[in-house]
């Protein structure tokens, strides 16, 4: 394949973006970024630093000093925050509202957003975030915006957390952060999550994600494939 491309996958919080974002990785040979990790990772070097999120001057300073990396790995993203691999740490539900919190600030937004440019734009990447389509990439060649009712999404993540050994939060719990989470994200000055005009709508409440993929890669050109 020649051509280089980009496939922006937004949606909130437990709609089902990272697995479906592998699944189109693998189904088309193509590389993946979780830009979400990135946030987490700022949010996680923030709590070891004792830090609170929405203080703009320490996290300016965080965000000048901390070094953030990301290596590949046969094809799996690995954070690395001062030399030290967090790919897992950064998966609690004390780091989750901590990426909210932090990747509020516009300090934070623009580096990252710097990275996931710089990253995407020698390669063919698929992209799963909040604001790929509206303001990482808005050229990329295809956009698709997830949905699910909170309810559904937090019986997701409940699961995902379960599967990891973490059971340190019930139902209600992961419902709160979702919320908490989805208002935050959606009220943010600074590229909120919003649906762009041409995004495709996919509502993942009541399809399964091998159902989800085929739409989704329906909407690819045989080109790309
Ligand atoms: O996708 P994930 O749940 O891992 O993202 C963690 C947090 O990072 C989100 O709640 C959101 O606040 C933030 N985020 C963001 N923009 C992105 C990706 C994630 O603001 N592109």
């Amino acid at each position: 394949m020649s051509n280089i491309y980009q496939i922006a996958i937004d949606g909130p919080s437990g709609s089902g973006k990272s697995t479906l974002a592998k699944g189109v990785a693998k189904a088309l040979n193509i590389m993946y970024l979780d830009t979400g990790a990135m946030y987490r990772t700022c949010g996680l070097a923030a709590i070891k630093k004792g830090i609170p999120c929405k203080d703009v001057d320490k996290v300016t300073e965080l965000m000048n000093t901390m070094d953030l990396q990301i290596k590949f790995i046969d094809g799996k993203q690995h954070m690395i925050l001062d030399g030290e691999d967090c790919t897992e740490m950064i998966r609690t539900p004390e780091v989750s509202v901590a990426a909210s919190d932090i990747s509020s600030l516009t300090v934070v937004r623009t580096k990252m957003v710097d990275m996931q440019r710089e990253i995407s734009k020698a390669q063919t990447f698929v992209l799963d975030g909040r604001d790929i389509g509206s303001n990482v990439l808005p050229n990329a060649k295809y956009k698709f915006f997830l949905t699910a009712s909170a309810e559904k999404r937090a019986e997701r993540r409940l699961a995902e957390l379960n599967s990891r050994g973490d059971f340190s939060q019930n139902y209600e719990e992961v419902l709160r952060d979702i919320e908490y989470r989805d208002k935050q994200d959606s009220s943010r000055a600074n590229a909120p999550l919003v649906k762009v005009d041409d995004a495709v709508l996919i509502s993942t409440d009541d399809i399964g994600i091998d159902e989800t993929l085929n739409t989704l890669l329906s909407y690819i050109d045989k080109e790309d494939i």
